[in-house]
């Protein structure tokens, strides 16, 4: 049987040299650094809704609170980690995962591989299943005057 999830997040962007870009995991060399309570690692907050979604079982914010301090700062893979944990006590397992990020900076594709590897890695996936896509909205909008960056994640899972 076959199951599709999909997730998309959103983090306010600011210029901070102080606080790592981090997406998929990788953490990306960038005067840019996304907001939030946890590590605000967009792509991974997209992808665990999207598995979440995928088994049926709710989204993230009701697995891992933001509200909760042990999760402060948080690094986003270990709520990657968690959820798979749990997918495969479903006895769900990935097959792919398609994201796309959203906004006009910081530019993805010089990063584009090192995310990719990154996610391939934490999921156990080979390179191509793990599929990192990304678009502007033409300076439309709050995306469009660099106030934030979005996250959309779409997974096939199969259950053994
Ligand atoms: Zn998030």
């Amino acid at each position: 049987m076959y199951r599709i999830g999909q997730g998309l997040d959103f983090h306010r962007l600011e210029i901070n040299q102080e606080r790592p870009l981090i997406l998929g995991g990788a953490l990306l060399d960038s005067e840019y650094a996304l907001v939030g309570h946890s590590d605000a690692d967009i792509v991974i907050h997209a992808l665990a809704d999207a598995i979440l979604g995928a088994m049926g079982l709710g989204d993230i914010g009701q697995h891992f609170p933001d509200t909760d301090p042990s999760l402060k700062n948080m690094d986003s893979s270990i709520i990657l980690k968690k959820t798979l944990d749990l997918s495969k006590e479903k006895g769900f397992q990935l097959v792919n995962i398609d994201c796309t990020l959203m906004g006009e900076r910081p530019k993805i594709a010089p990063h584009r591989t090192k995310i990719q590897s990154s996610l391939s890695s934490l999921l156990n996936l080979p390179e191509d299943c793990v599929s990192i896509k990304a678009t502007t909205t033409e300076k439309m909008g709050a995306l469009g005057r660099t106030e934030g960056l979005g996250a959309s994640c779409v997974v096939l899972m199969e259950k053994k």
